[in-house]
Parts: structure tokens; C-alpha cells; sequence
């Protein structure tokens, strides 16, 4: 059974990997078994495409129980629970070369094994980076490449997913004449998925008022709705008014699950990690030029700076709450040294900060003054002392508990609080 990989099929400007799924099954007779794979990997990364995303395709003759998961034109995309072994009988390879940009930082790359390779290689290509020659040496299988092998890395990747805490990911594509240009989804459809279907999610951002089912960029995709249950999610393209489509499949796919994350201490967390960081907030917030936020962390000596751009919007108004002394646990990103993009933060406590200020006095009713240091207060009218201050807690207007960023500003690997914290 021909377990494919492919990566990096698409360029800053053109093409989307996943799409291959579409032509690959128009090209070949033979059958999807279980879902295919939308795999993203390490967001931090510089010098990727756009969504950094490889898929993977297990290929053979599909026999007994089949599930409908898209369409092509008229004809349903099947899945199979089982299938006879087969051999692959078109060449994938020159499908890749016909549909991936000519473009220099495009690198396309495809691996064939008959079986998962070890996941060690999904981890680190999801949170680390990785040297592709490391990865040419150690996994197994058939590699074939286009301009260079960097794309290796994402389609080991891709075939070597655990597939833990999925979720699911309906995409809808244009006619191969019509990627380019604007195109139409209406915002209610996106909406009405938004409130009604509990499932889904990142659908559409009221507050923003940013339909999020739509891409942003020149692609063949015309629409993605995410959900967690692949059969609830099936048939929700017909809620979706847009222009035409000529076919849409469902993903098993790693967006939402934080696996490019891990808890690190300030001291382990390197550039391109995205690292779960506890401490103490130790000065700020501030808001910088551009309608940055920022704040430090220190824990056991070390600081970095946590950092939340404008596009996470009124997720920087929660965080300018913060106070020195809160204690935090920030998720994010470090795409410079001594810096983390916050994509959610869990506010562990927040310090109660207190204020000594002088007692009314008794006899006049009004405020007595300071007597100098360590003396107490005394009045000024009466001449009454007293060595007790008044204290007042400050009142904080943000209470423990996690907080994420906008839709709007989410990233593919960044798991919704509605989908409940895994980490
Ligand atoms: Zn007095």
C-alpha cells in the first residue's frame, strides 16, 4: 500500500500542496484509504510558503465499507476502511511537476513507503528545524524532488504524523481557470456556520467582522470550513453561498492541536521554537509604535520579552491588564531571539497590588498626612496621630485564566480554547 508525502508544491503567490489530492485522484484509479492529511509544520520558520502545510495519500484498491468525503465535478470522493494492496499506476511525480509553481523558492518533493515513518521526524518538523540532509540519511522510503530537496522535510513530515488530537478540514476548490482574481464567499453563509454549527470553528470573527473560511491569497481553495467531526462536517458546503466550485475533500488534519508546542524554560526556548513559558510578568505592559504590546517574563533569573502585534487586536487590550507580579504562562512563537508572539496566555494569578495611604482622622473627618518616614500619620488640624495607614487594594480588571488571540489572527497549529486546552 503506497503511502505518499508531498511537500511544497505551491509558492508565495500561486498553488495550495493540497489541491495535488484533487488531481492525483482525477489521474489515478485507485482509491483513498482513510482520510487523506492536511499536515502544518514548524509556523516559524522563514523562506516557507504560505501556510507551511504538506498532506500525505494512502493509496490502494479500496474494498468493503467506503464513506463519501467530496466531490469531484459530479462524481463522489470515497474513503475505505479496507483495500487490497496495489501498486501505484500513475506517475505522481509528473502530476506534482505539472500543477507546482516554476519558482525558485519552490521546491517540490514527494516520499513513497509502504508504511508511517517514525513520528520523532513529525515532531521535530513541526517544532524544530530540521537540516533536510538529516532527514535524506535516516527515513525511509523513495524520494523524488524538483529544484532541490528542501521539500523532504515536509513530506517525511507528512507521512510520519501520529494523527493525535485531530481535526478536520472541508476545502472547496475553483476551476484550475479561475485561481487568480478575487473571489466571492458570501460572509453570512460563514456566519450562520459560525453560530449554528458547534463543531466547526474559526469560521468567522464578529468582532473583526473577518471571514475566515475564505483565503486571503491568490490559491486555487475557495473555501475551508474546520470542524472536529468529519461526518458533521460533510454536507456543510451547501450552507455555503459563493461562486461555483468544481470539487471539495475533507482533510484529517494536525490545525488546532498545539503540537508545535512545547514547555520550555526561558533559558531552553531558541529562535524558531514555539514554547509554552511560565514566569512573572517583571515590567510593562507598554504599547509601542504600530499598536505593539509588549511586556517581559522573568523566571529563575531569565527574561524574554512576550510580544502581541496589532493583527491579535483586543487581545492586546486584555493583556495591557497585566500587572508586574502576575504570574503567566505564555504560548507563542520565537521568531527572534529574546522575544515570543503570544498566540494564548493562561493568567495563573494575578498579584494583589496594595496601597498604603494616610487614615481619615477621627475627630475632623479629614484626611491625615504623612509624619515623615516610619513616624505614622498625623493630623493637621487637630494634631492627632496615628500609626496605621489606610490600605486599599487596587482593583484589577482581569481575572486568572486563559485568553487567546482573535480569529482573525489565528494561526493553523494554534488550538481554539472552544476545543478545550490539550497542554
Ligand atoms: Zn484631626
Amino acid at each position: 500500500m503506497p503511502i505518499l508525502g508531498i511537500d511544497d508544491t505551491d509558492s508565495k503567490t500561486e498553488m495550495c500542496t493540497t489541491y495535488l489530492t484533487i488531481e492525483i485522484l482525477k489521474n489515478t484509479s485507485l482509491d483513498l484509504i482513510g482520510y487523506p492529511k492536511l499536515v502544518r509544520l514548524n509556523p516559524n520558520i522563514p523562506l516557507k510558503t504560505r501556510g507551511n502545510a504538506a498532506i500525505s495519500l494512502t493509496l490502494g484498491r479500496g474494498e468493503g465499507e467506503k464513506s463519501t468525503i467530496g466531490m469531484i465535478n459530479d462524481d463522489e470522493i470515497h474513503s475505505f476502511a479496507r483495500f487490497r494492496d496495489e501498486k501505484l499506476d500513475i506517475d505522481v511525480m509528473s502530476v506534482i511537476e505539472k500543477f507546482s509553481p516554476k519558482d525558485p523558492d519552490t521546491n517540490p518533493a514527494m516520499l513513497i513507503n509502504s508504511e508511517k515513518n517514525d513520528e520523532m521526524f513529525y515532531w521535530d518538523a513541526v517544532r524544530e528545524f530540521v537540516e533536510y540532509k538529516s532527514v535524506i540519511a535516516a527515513a525511509k522510503g523513495d524520494f523524488r524532488t524538483i529544484n532541490g530537496d528542501i521539500g523532504i522535510v515536509g513530506a517525511n513530515a507528512a507521512i510520519s504524523w501520529p494523527e493525535k488530537n485531530p481535526t478536520y478540514e472541508l476545502i472547496a476548490y475553483l476551476d484550475k481557470g479561475k485561481w487568480m482574481g478575487e473571489h466571492f464567499v458570501d460572509d453570512s453563509s460563514s456566519q450562520l456556520i459560525e453560530r449554528e454549527f458547534k463543531d466547526t470553528f474559526d469560521n468567522f470573527d464578529f468582532r473583526n467582522n473577518y471571514n475566515a473560511i475564505r483565503p486571503t491569497t491568490k490559491t486555487p481553495v475557495l473555501f475551508g470550513i474546520r470542524g472536529v467531526d468529519p461526518i458533521k462536517l460533510n454536507g456543510l458546503e451547501k450552507y455555503v453561498k459563493s461562486e461555483p466550485y468544481t470539487s471539495y475533500i475533507i482533510y484529517k488534519t494536525n490545525q488546532a492541536t498545539d503540537d508545535h508546542l512545547v514547555e520550555r524554560s526561558i533559558g531552553e526556548s531558541a529562535i524558531y521554537n514555539s514554547s509554552i513559558i511560565r514566569g512573572f510578568v517583571s515590567s510593562g505592559p507598554v504599547w509601542n509604535r504600530g499598536g505593539v504590546l509588549t511586556f517581559e517574563i522573568t523566571s529563575s533569573g531569565d527574561s524574554i520579552t512576550a510580544v502581541a502585534m496589532e493583527p491579535t487586536k483586543e487581545f492586546r487590550t486584555v493583556l495591557s491588564e497585566l500587572k508586574k507580579g502576575d504570574e503567566v504562562r505564555v504560548y507563542g512563537g520565537i521568531t527572534k531571539v529574546g522575544f515570543i508572539n503570544i498566540e494564548k496566555i493562561d493568567i495563573v494569578s494575578v498579584s494583589r497590588i496594595k496601597e498604603v495611604r494616610p487614615p481619615v482622622c477621627s475627630n475632623c473627618k479629614t484626611r491625615m498626612e504623612s509624619a515623615g518616614r516610619s513616624a505614622g500619620f498625623r493630623c493637621r488640624k487637630c494634631g492627632a496621630k496615628s500609626k496605621i495607614g489606610e490600605t486599599r487594594e487596587e482593583k484589577r480588571r482581569i481575572a486568572p485564566g486563559f485568553y487567546e488571540v482573535p480569529i482573525i489572527a489565528r494561526r493553523h497549529l494554534a488550538r481554539p480554547l472552544k476545543l478545550g486546552i490539550v497542554k
